[in-house]
Order: structure tokens, then sequence, then C-alpha cells
């Protein structure tokens, strides 16, 4: 064999090598999207998941794909880990605590699983230099209120009494470690701070506002509105989130930095549960009074002791369209047709 070809055959097998990527969490809502997005794409993909909040059924169809593999495990248990991280390219750390309910309800499940996890994904991506992907999230922006929110914002968070501040502390510790893995040893980093994601296999159990709303108007429950109904929140289709993060791992320039991901539609809750309503049952969006269609909860009852709300929350997207070209594409109507079928469905 020439040395030439020797070389061809050395660079065929690291672009191969380059294309398997491990998804942390990929047997969730967000990971299991990104999962098959990317098998779609020809990439090889791994999958670890602990299945705490993750399940087995969003990665069930995948099993048997001939370029897919999986492990039900925590990223804590290292020696996992480092045999699945060895031959991949990319790592995309989505394994963290979500939903506020239970974020409020598990506070140390909370931080632990965060700060210790995204610690060991860091440690090992760096004995392969793997490039890392980071999964953080629009709550670090906390109770600020100079709406759009840019990437280089100052953060406002509440007192450590509320539990709710300490998943955002410990998501900017994880954009802290990322950031200095990167500025120290030279790995590469890319954070994506994510605003609401909706969409199918998204379920309502965590806290999350559309998959209720949904589920309570099929069952023709009132839609429960939390406070006065009058906070507003921008929601993302998932498909446009998987778009966004791929293009990400995919830029050379994006390493080092922190993206804002988010859709810039706001709406406020209580308008949402009209959309919700009127999208369910196919009626007009019909004006206050509603009756017994909506009832507004005071907080105090809809969470446990230390939860805080935010009245706005709303993202800066100029730093992604900028570099990618990446906008949403789905609006809210796109998001409640698909979440609205899929809910049927079930
Ligand atoms: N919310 C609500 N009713 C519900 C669930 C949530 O009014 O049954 C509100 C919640 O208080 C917040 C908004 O909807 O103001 C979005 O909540 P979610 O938990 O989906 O996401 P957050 O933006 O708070 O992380």
């Amino acid at each position: 064999m020439t040395v030439s070809s020797d070389t061809t055959q050395l660079q065929a097998h690291r672009a191969n090598f380059r294309r398997r990527v491990l998804i942390t969490g990929g047997a969730g809502f967000i990971g299991s999207h990104l999962a098959e997005t990317l098998l779609a794409q020809g990439h090889e993909v791994t999958v670890i998941d602990d299945l705490s909040t993750g399940r087995f059924e969003n990665i069930a169809h995948l099993v048997e794909h001939p370029r897919f593999r999986f492990a039900i495990d925590t990223i804590t248990n290292e020696a996992v880990l480092d045999r699945l991280a060895s031959d991949c390219g990319v790592i995309y750390h989505l394994a963290a605590a979500v939903g506020v309910k239970l974020i409020v309800e598990k506070p140390v499940h909370t931080i632990q699983d965060n700060v210790i996890g995204t610690e060991v994904v860091l440690r090992t991506a760096l004995r392969y230099r793997a490039r890392v992907l980071i999964a953080s999230t629009s709550e670090v922006y906390g109770k600020g209120v100079a709406v759009p929110f840019r990437e280089d914002d100052d953060v406002v968070l509440g007192p450590t009494a509320r539990s709710r501040w300490g998943y955002a502390a410990s998501k900017m510790v994880d954009e802290f470690l990322g950031l200095a893995y990167h500025s120290e040893y030279n790995l590469p980093v890319v954070i994506f701070r994510l605003f609401n994601t909706v969409g199918p296999r998204q379920v309502g159990r965590y806290g999350m506002v559309i998959p209720r709303f949904v589920q309570q108007a099929l069952k023709g429950e009132p839609l429960t509105v939390y406070g006065d109904g009058q906070q507003s929140r921008c929601f993302m289709h998932v498909h446009d989130a998987v778009n966004a993060i791929i293009g990400l791992a995919a830029h050379p320039e994006a390493v080092g930095k922190v993206f804002n991901v988010g859709n810039g539609e706001e709406i406020t809750i209580l308008d949402l549960a009209r959309r919700v309503l009127a999208a369910v049952h196919g009626e007009q969006v019909l004006p206050p009074p509603d009756g017994k269609r909506i009832t507004l909860i005071p907080y105090e009852q809809a969470y446990a002791a230390g939860f805080d709300d935010m009245r706005r929350r709303v993202p800066d997207t100029a730093r992604i369209r900028a570099l990618l070209g990446w906008q949403p594409q789905y609006t809210l109507d796109d998001i409640l047709r698909d979440v609205i079928a899929e809910k049927r469905a079930e």
C-alpha cells in the first residue's frame, strides 16, 4: 500500500469517526428529535439517558436503526460515558434536570445533576478532543426586565431561598465551566440557551404549559392559568431548535460562544390559553370573560415554595442569525397544531 492511499484511508477513517455523535439526554423530548434528525442526515448516533425524565418510547422507533446505539445509564457513570464518547466527534450535552415543577420540588437533584453531570461530560470530551454543545436555558436571564435578552446582558437572579434560582445558577455554572474548558484547555465548546421549546413528545408532568393546556382542553377541563396570566413567553417549535443546534455544531466560528435559540413571537399566558381553546374546539378566539373554560390559580397554590415567576421572556437572536442565517420556520399555530395532533392520537 502506498503512503498516499494510507493517508486517504486515514482521512476516510477520521471523517467517518467524526460522523459519530453522542447525545446525552437523547431519550428526552429535545434529544430524541435531535437523534432522529442527525440519523436522517447520515450520522452515527449514540444516546445515553437515565430515563429520569426521558422516556424509552421516544427512541423505541430508532433502536433497530443500523447507525443508532444507546445506553440506559447516568452520565455520571464515567466509565460508561467514556466508552461511548471515545469515538465521537461531537457531544450534544442535553441531559439535565428540566421543568420548573421538578426543579422547585427536587432542588438537590437539580443542582447535582446539572453541575456534576456537565463536569463529567467536559472532562470526558477533553480526553478525545470532541466538540461539546452544552444546552443552557433562558432561565439564566432570571428576573431581567430589559427584553429582548441578549447573550451578553447582565443577569439578575432572585434570592437563594427560592430554589428556582438554584436551577438558573447551576446552568450558569455549566456555562462558566464550558467556557473555561474552552479558554483554558482549548476544548471546542459551544453554549446554546434554549427559550421555551415545545412540540410532540413534551409532557406536561414537569409543568410545561402548552402540553398541559392542550391536555386540559382535550379533556374538557378548565385551563389552569397561573397568576394573572399577563406574564408572557415566546414558544419555539422543537424542529427549529434542532436545526439551530445542528447548525451551531457544524460552524467553526460558534466555538467559545453563547447563543440564544428562541422564537420572538411573544404571547401572554392568558392569550395562549384562549388560542389553545380555539385551536382544540375550533372556536373563534373569544374575549373575556372566559367563564368556566379558564381558571386563574394563584402561584402559591400552583407551585411549592421556592417558586418565582418572570413577567416577560423574549430572545434576541441576532447573533445566531448573523452566524448561520437561522431563524424560526414554525409559528405558534404550527406548534399548537402538532401538539394537539399528538395528544389527540394518544
Ligand atoms: N403556567 C400556567 N399554567 C400551567 C403551567 C404553566 O399558567 O398549567 C405558566 C407558568 O407559570 C409560566 C408560563 O406558563 O408563567 C410558562 O411556564 P413553563 O413551565 O412552561 O415554562 P417557564 O417559562 O416558566 O420555564
